[in-house]
């Protein structure tokens, strides 16, 4: 069975959530924190701008949500996080990018993959993505250089792999649920994560008891599906725990670019490439990968750039 192709014609009824909501806790033995996301208006809103098939809604989906929540667990404000992973998979190359309020953009090299479902009936991201490559995890500090670790992709099924990231690359141990679950016309029905890390000199018991509940745990998608908020499902998962909520998020799918950012960009190619840029009528038009803004730049605007250059 596949999915049918995009279907430009189809309303919208999003307008009415347009932002996520992600809720941070920890145990009141400080052994554990915790984040559950509600991240259905943002992956909505990623596939309205990339109008990617199912399979591909789902895996970058579920990289989006990672993002989100991973980039609220950054310390500085001004911080922000990216996730890329290729598989070798058809999808190719998915990047997503976060600030430290979980805000988040993100894009797949292909937004059109149709690949048959699972035995089990699922979307099957995994082959999407591909299984030969790495999870790259950048967070920009503000330092000189990022600090960038990177990990050997497990499944391609993105929570796995950002699963084991943790566990290998920076020694966390980390529990990380991620959905999408998508309507038969191709809008996201529900899409949402947990993120759950035993901090230092977590008690054997503590693990015990919270691989028990994560163990019994419902998916992601089932428990927002049956109209669970992110407070009963972090409830649920944290069962016998006492935590407290440290903070909410309202976080948006949203991009950074702007004309001066792409008249920087342009501006860091040499002369005679950017004079090459204009098409017949003269003009250069450079599209945003993350929002899908296109930005047009006459002759005279390319010029203003070359001349800028060598004032600089
Ligand atoms: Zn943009």
């Amino acid at each position: 069975m596949f999915f049918p192709a995009y279907n430009p014609e189809r309303t919208w009824d999003f307008k009415m959530h347009k932002k996520g909501r992600v809720i941070r806790c920890i145990t009141k033995d400080a052994t554990i924190v915790a984040l559950a996301m509600d991240s259905t208006a943002i992956v909505s809103e990623a596939e309205r701008i990339h109008k990617t098939s199912a399979v591909v809604t789902a895996g970058l989906g579920r990289l989006l949500t990672a993002a989100s929540m991973m980039g609220i667990m950054l310390k500085g404000k001004d911080d922000s996080l990216t996730i890329k992973i290729n598989g070798g998979g058809p999808a190719g190359t998915m990047m997503a990018v976060s600030d430290s309020t979980g805000n988040v953009r993100g894009y797949p090299v292909n937004s059109v993959v149709e690949i048959p479902l699972r035995a089990d009936g699922k979307l099957d991201v995994g082959s999407a993505v591909g299984k030969k490559g790495l999870i790259y995890v950048m967070r920009d500090t503000g330092g000189a250089e990022p600090y960038i670790g990177c990990t050997p992709i497990v499944s391609g099924e993105i929570a796995e792999d950002i699963t084991n990231y943790y566990a290998n690359s920076e020694q966390l141990p980390t529990v990380c649920a991620l959905g999408v679950l998508i309507n038969p016309d191709l809008t996201v029905r529900v899409a949402g994560g947990l993120l759950i890390q035993l901090l230092p000199f977590c008690p054997e018991n503590v693990i015990d008891r919270l691989e028990r509940n994560t163990a019994s745990l419902p998916s992601m998608t089932s428990m927002l599906d049956s109209g669970m908020s992110v407070t009963d499902i972090l409830g649920k998962a944290l069962d016998g725990f006492e935590y407290e909520i440290m903070d909410e998020y309202q976080p948006e799918y949203k991009c950074s670019c702007s004309r001066n950012r792409i008249e920087r960009a342009l501006s860091s190619m040499q002369p005679e490439e950017i004079r090459k840029l204009p098409d017949e009528h003269g003009m250069t038009e450079v599209t945003c990968h993350f929002c899908n803004h296109a930005y047009h730049f006459k002759g005279d605007d390319l010029e203003v750039l070359i001349k800028n250059q060598s004032n600089d």
